[in-house]
């Protein structure tokens, strides 16, 4: 998690997301970070971006005995890449109240009407994931704010 965190740094000016995928001996083969705004890409997601990089790494899409490490839960898209991944295991951060899809609004990961399911767990390093993207959004909220009032006093 430690890696993905740092992942997550680079990720600015998108929200501060990071993902590394690790083969069945424990080794990286694949990390990224959020780049949505960056590259005007709505499925740019930290996980789309390492699953993507891990299937080149391995040479094929199929991605059995890894596990991605992601500092967020996973969205519907990103949850729905790793089943067809075929990965073993999600390991994540913070829970996502709002968009989670590996348990908290929905349960793609563990959907028992697909052909695969991941094995979950959450939690990991909860505190500093989370911490990460409040303070990027806390940020963003106070910058919006002097803009407004730079705009209303006529700066
Ligand atoms: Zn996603």
């Amino acid at each position: 998690m430690g890696l993905a965190l740092a992942q997550a740094r680079l990720a600015l000016p998108d929200v501060p997301i990071g993902a590394v995928v690790l083969d069945e001996t424990g080794e990286v083969i694949a990390s990224a970070y959020n780049r949505r705004e960056v590259d005007g890409d709505p499925t740019a997601h930290a996980e789309i971006l390492a699953l993507r990089e891990a299937g080149v790494a391995r040479g094929r899409w199929h991605l059995g005995g890894c596990t991605l490490v992601v500092t967020l839960e996973p969205c519907t898209m990103c949850a729905g890449a790793l089943v067809l991944a075929r990965i073993d295991r999600v390991v994540f951060g913070a829970w996502d109240p709002k968009t989670g899809a590996a348990g908290s609004v929905r349960d793609v990961t563990g959907d028992g009407l697909l052909n695969h399911r991941v094995e979950v767990r959450g939690g990991v390093l909860e505190e500093d994931c989370g911490v990460m993207i409040k303070e990027f959004f806390a940020e963003k909220r106070a910058a919006r704010k002097a803009a407004r009032l730079a705009e209303r006093d006529g700066a």
